[in-house]
C-alpha cells in the first residue's frame, strides 16, 4: 500500500462511481442499476451495470467489476496509485506522496512534471502565434484556411519559433530538470554530443489533450511544401498514441448528445468540422486506429462515422481501419468524400449542410466493401466467384450472427448467387477463423465452473455482502469451516474483518482485496437482488444448516466406510476410500484458480 487506507476509503467514500463510469460509458436507470454498453468486452446489449447504493460496477457478460477505483485501473489502463491519484485530483482529496515507495513515486512525479511542462509550452507557443510579430505569417496562414480566432483559442494553437534553440532555452530558464526535458520529446540530443535543440521549428502547433483536458503531447504543420508536413510528439509517459484521439476532450458532450462520432483524420479536418458545428468529430492524427480507440470512443457514442477522402490513400486507410471496428461489433459507416475534398476542404466550400447530408448516406462496411470488390473485379461469373471469396473473410469477422445473415442475403441478392452457396462459404470462414483462435486463444472455464458449483456458499457470501448485520450469525455459526472453497472462505474471511458501516460496505471490503479476480468476485456477489425476500435471517440459516450438514455427512459416510473396511483389513478398499476424500478436498481447492 503506497496511499494510506484511509485516504483510499475517503476517495471512495467522496466519489461517485455513477459519475465515474458516465464518462466513459452512456448509462441508462433501469431499476436500481444503471446499464450501459461494457467497455471491456465487445456487445450490442448493455450488460454492464452500475449499482449506485453499493457503489461497483459488475459486467453480466464478462465479469469485470469493481469499485470506482477498479473502474479507473481498467478503463485507463493505469495502477492502482494512479488510479487513486486520479480520483483523489478529481475530488480534491488531498493525498501525501511521502507514503508511495520509491520507484512509484518517481513514476507519479515524472508524468506530473511532464504534463506541468506541457501546459507552460503551451503557452509559449500559444504566445508566440498571438503575441509577436513572427507570428503575423502564421495568423494569416490560419485565417486563410479559415480558422476563426475562437477556434484558435479554445484549441490554443501556437506557433513554435524558427530557431533551433527556443524551447531549450525556454526549459533552461524554468529549471527543468534534463531527465524531464528529454522525456518531453520536446527536445532532442544533437547529433555531435553537445547539447539539445528544439524538435518543433517553425510549425503551426497543436496541443493535444488528454481526456481530462491536460496536455499530453504536440502535434505541429509546417506552413508551406516542407516535409514532413506533420510532426507528433513521440510516445511518452503521459502521451499515448493507440489511446488519444485528438478533439475528444470537447467532443465527447456532443458526441454523447448525436449519439454519434465523426472519425477523421488531421487537425485541419477536426478544426474545419467542429467550427462548423459538427462537433461530435475527432482525429485518429495519421495513428492507425487501435482496439482501444474503438472502446473509447463506444462509451460516447453507438455509431461511428469513419471519414476518408477518395483518393487511394484514404481508401486503404478506410481498409485498414475497418478490422478493428468489425471486431468491436459497433455501428460503423464509412464516408468517403468526393471529388479528392478531405473534410476539412469540403465543409469549408460546402458547409455544414451538405456535408451532414452526405453523411446521411455513408455506406455500411458491407456495402463499402462490397463496392470496393465489383469495382475490382466486376460482375462477370469469375468476377462474382472471386468477390464471394473475399466477402466471405470479411463476413466472417462478424460476431453477431443475426447481423451477418443480413449480409449474406444481401450478398447473394447482389451477386445473384444463392443463398445456401453463399452462407455455405460463409460458415467454412467462420470456422477456419474459430479453430485458428480457440488454438490460439484458451478461455477460461474454470471460472464459471465455480460460481454453479458452489451455490450455497456462494448464496452466504452474497447474503455477508448484502446484509453486514447478519454477518455475527455466519461467525456463530462456524460455517466457514465447512465450506469446500477456499477461496470463498477466505473472502468471506475478509468480509468478517471488514468493519461494518452503513454506507460503502462493499467497497471497504473490496479495498482490503489484491486480487483483482476476486474483486471481480465481489461485485459479482453483490449485485444480487434479494428484494423479494423478506426474512433473509431465516434464508441464511437455512443455507448454513444446509452447507454444515452436508459436510459433516459426506465426512461421517466416508470415515465409517473407512472404518469398517479398516476393521475388516481391506487395504485396497481403505485406500480407495482416503483417495476420494483426499479428492473431494481437492475438487474444491482446484476451483480458487
Ligand atoms: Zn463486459
Amino acid at each position: 500500500m503506497y496511499i494510506p487506507e484511509e485516504k483510499i476509503s475517503e476517495i471512495l467514500n467522496t466519489s461517485d462511481i455513477v459519475d465515474i463510469v458516465s464518462e466513459s460509458v452512456i448509462l441508462k436507470k433501469s431499476g436500481r442499476n444503471f446499464f450501459g454498453l461494457c467497455p471491456f468486452h465487445s456487445e450490442k446489449s448493455p450488460s454492464f451495470s452500475v449499482n449506485a447504493d453499493k457503489q461497483i460496477f459488475h459486467c453480466f457478460g464478462c465479469g469485470a467489476g469493481g469499485n470506482a477505483l477498479s473502474f479507473i485501473m481498467k478503463y485507463h489502463g493505469i495502477s492502482f496509485p494512479e488510479a487513486a491519484r486520479m480520483l483523489a485530483r478529481k475530488y480534491n482529496v488531498v493525498l501525501e506522496t511521502e507514503s508511495m515507495d520509491p520507484a512509484r513515486k518517481k513514476q507519479v512525479l515524472v508524468k506530473e512534471s511532464l504534463l506541468r511542462l506541457n501546459k507552460k509550452v503551451m503557452s509559449l507557443y500559444a504566445g508566440v502565434l498571438n503575441e509577436t510579430s513572427k507570428g503575423k505569417a502564421a495568423r494569416d496562414y490560419l485565417e486563410n484556411r479559415g480558422m476563426t480566432r475562437d477556434i484558435i483559442d479554445e484549441f490554443y494553437l501556437g506557433l513554435a519559433h524558427d530557431a533551433w534553440d527556443d524551447v531549450v532555452h525556454f526549459l533552461k530558464k524554468e529549471k527543468v530538470t534534463r531527465q524531464v526535458a528529454v522525456n518531453s520529446g520536446l527536445i532532442l540530443p544533437r547529433k555531435q554530443g553537445n547539447g539539445y535543440y528544439d524538435r518543433f521549428r517553425n510549425r503551426i502547433m497543436f496541443p493535444i489533450f488528454d481526456i481530462n483536458m491536460q496536455v499530453a503531447g504536440f502535434g505541429g504543420r509546417v506552413m508551406d511544401d516542407a516535409m514532413p508536413k506533420y510532426m507528433n510528439s513521440p510516445e511518452t509517459p503521459v502521451y499515448s498514441k493507440g489511446r488519444i484521439l485528438y478533439g475528444l476532450h470537447a467532443a465527447k458532450q456532443y458526441c454523447r448528445r448525436e449519439g454519434s462520432v465523426y472519425i477523421v483524420e488531421g487537425y485541419f479536418d477536426f478544426l474545419s468540422l467542429y467550427q462548423h458545428g459538427i462537433k461530435n468529430t475527432v482525429a485518429s492524427l495519421g495513428t492507425a486506429l487501435t482496439k482501444e480507440h474503438v472502446r473509447i470512443l463506444k462509451g460516447y457514442a453507438g455509431r461511428m462515422i469513419l471519414v476518408f477522402d477518395s483518393d487511394d490513400a484514404g481508401i486503404n486507410a478506410a481498409k485498414r481501419s475497418i478490422q478493428i471496428f468489425m471486431g468491436e461489433a459497433v455501428d460503423t459507416r464509412i464516408l468517403v468524400l468526393p471529388d479528392k475534398h478531405d473534410p476539412d476542404s469540403f465543409v469549408m466550400k460546402h458547409g455544414r449542410d451538405a456535408f451532414l447530408e452526405l453523411a446521411d448516406q455513408a455506406k455500411t462496411i458491407m456495402q463499402f466493401l462490397l463496392g470496393l470488390a465489383m469495382d475490382t473485379h466486376g460482375l462477370s461469373v469469375e468476377g462474382r466467384i472471386r468477390i464471394l471469396d473475399e466477402m466471405k473473410q470479411h463476413l466472417a469477422l462478424i460476431k453477431d450472427s443475426a447481423l451477418r445473415s443480413l449480409y449474406v442475403r444481401e450478398l447473394s441478392e447482389t451477386l445473384n448467387i444463392d443463398e445456401r452457396a453463399v452462407l455455405e462459404k460463409v460458415r467454412d470462414a467462420v470456422i477456419q477463423k474459430s479453430t485458428k483462435q480457440s488454438s490460439l486463444m484458451p478461455d477460461h472455464p474454470a471460472d464459471e465452473k465455480i460460481l454453479v458449483s458452489d451455490p450455497r456458499e456462494r448464496q452466504i457470501l452474497s447474503i455477508m455482502l448484502n446484509y453486514p448485520n447478519l454477518i455475527p450469525e455466519v461467525v456463530e455459526k462456524e460455517v466457514l469451516s465447512c465450506f469446500y472453497s477456499k477461496r470463498f472462505q477466505k473472502i468471506a474471511r475478509k468480509i468478517i474483518a471488514t468493519e461494518s458501516v452503513n454506507e460503502g460496505f462493499v467497497t471497504s471490503v473490496m479495498a482490503k482485496i489484491d486480487d483483482n479476480r476476486d474483486q471481480e468476485l465481489i461485485a459479482s456477489l453483490a449485485m444480487d437482488d434479494f428484494s423479494g425476500n423478506d426474512d433473509m435471517a431465516r434464508t441464511a440459516n437455512v443455507l448454513m444448516n444446509r452447507i454444515i450438514r452436508i459436510r459433516k455427512k459426506t465426512e461421517n459416510i466416508l470415515t465409517t466406510e473407512i472404518i469398517s473396511a479398516e476393521k475388516g483389513c481391506d487395504a485396497n478398499v481403505t485406500d480407495l476410500l482416503r483417495k476420494k476424500q483426499l479428492e473431494i478436498q481437492q475438487l474444491h481447492d482446484s476451483q480458487q484458480i
